[in-house]
């Protein structure tokens, strides 16, 4: 549920609100938007037993959240979330952009990646080296050593880190070097998971499963925030269909849903939607223009000799065409990169 409060209440009001429902064992949420503020009851609202919370001064109104998310939608903070990482923000009128290789393969080629994705105007060096790979044969990633490499070229040239933790006990080791996490779309139920990443407060990704809705989507979401982190970013990757002329099929239309039903930013990953190179730049360009916050693409500087994904990453100078494009859509859009 949440409160709707009147749009000439006091801060004392509000003060006094939050107050109530701490009393009661309840926590509170305050969304103090421009247009109305609203705090979030949460918690088991029986705990309130008799007391009528629109009788208070102040309360305009109650309004029961219909969804079985709560922090992650809408009707909590109408306005929409911001993620801040470091000096970044997620969400507000300019796009992010994260780029780089599938995996850290070694120094020299993730060191390229991260100054052809910086010279582009990346803000994010994307790189796996924990990876949940199909076969248990193929690559697994350099675990820390990748990690290390990745921090020493993203701080070599500007770049925030961004990286997937496959299981909570990878947490405590990535967030040595990460600003933040990614949960791959295999672990998106992956709940215990998800939990732990809540309290450990560090910003994340969370990718859409292979097959799931946009609900359980968001359900997954309020796993990390009801555990009091609120910095999740949701990425859009593909989902699976009947379709096989691409890797996955770019559900569009996640992102108006998302922004309807959910505060919390959302980006694009083309890359392992399209499966192919060729079709990166156009699956870019739709979802910012449907209203993505911005996008995370494969870039390698040598994508043909890459290890995994060779066949969806870009070359540096294709992803600095890419972004040169996608600015153009974002100023038709009301955006910027
Ligand atoms: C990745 O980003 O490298 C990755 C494995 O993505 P996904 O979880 O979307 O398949
Ligand atoms: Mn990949």
């Amino acid at each position: 549920m949440v409160i709707l409060m009147k749009q000439s209440c006091t801060k004392e009001q509000v003060e006094q609100v939050v107050a109530t429902l701490q009393k009661c064992g309840l926590g509170a949420n305050v969304s103090a938007g421009t247009q109305a503020t609203i705090i979030g009851i949460l918690g088991d609202k029986t705990k309130l037993g008799g007391l009528d919370i629109t009788l208070m001064d102040g309360v305009e109104k109650c309004v029961p959240i219909m969804h079985s998310y709560k922090l992650a939608s809408r009707d909590m903070c109408p306005e929409g979330r911001l993620v801040q990482v470091g000096n970044q923000v997620i969400g507000g009128k300019k796009l992010v952009m994260m780029g780089g290789p599938c995996a850290v393969e070694n120094e020299e080629s993730i060191m390229k990646a991260a100054i052809g994705v910086k010279a582009a105007g990346a803000q994010f060096l994307r790189g796996g080296a924990y990876k949940p790979r199909t076969s248990p044969y193929s690559f697994q990633g350099l675990e820390e050593e990748g990690l290390k490499l990745m921090r020493k070229a993203a701080d070599a040239t500007g770049l925030k880190v961004v990286s997937e933790v496959m299981a909570s006990d990878q947490i405590d080791i990535a967030a040595k070097y990460c600003d933040m996490f990614q949960i791959g779309a295999r672990n998106m139920q992956n709940f215990r998971l998800l939990k732990d990443i809540g309290k450990s407060k560090v910003p994340v990704v969370l990718k859409r499963g292979i097959a799931n809705t946009i609900e359980e989507w968001l359900d997954a979401a309020e796993y990390i925030m009801s555990e009091g982190n609120y910095n999740v970013v949701l990425c859009e990757r593909g989902i699976r269909t009947f379709e096989t002329a691409t890797r996955n099929t770019l559900d569009v239309s996640a992102v108006p849903v998302v922004k309807e039903r959910s505060s919390l930013p959302i980006i694009i990953d083309p890359s392992h939607a399209a499966g192919k190179e060729k079709y990166v730049l156009p699956l870019s360009l739709a979802g910012v223009a449907a209203g993505a916050d911005g996008l995370i693409v494969e870039v390698h500087p040598n994508a043909k000799q890459a290890i995994s994904d060779a066949a969806q990453q870009l070359s540096v100078e294709a992803f600095a065409d890419l972004l040169q494009k996608v600015g153009g859509i974002a100023q038709a859009v009301g955006r910027e990169i």
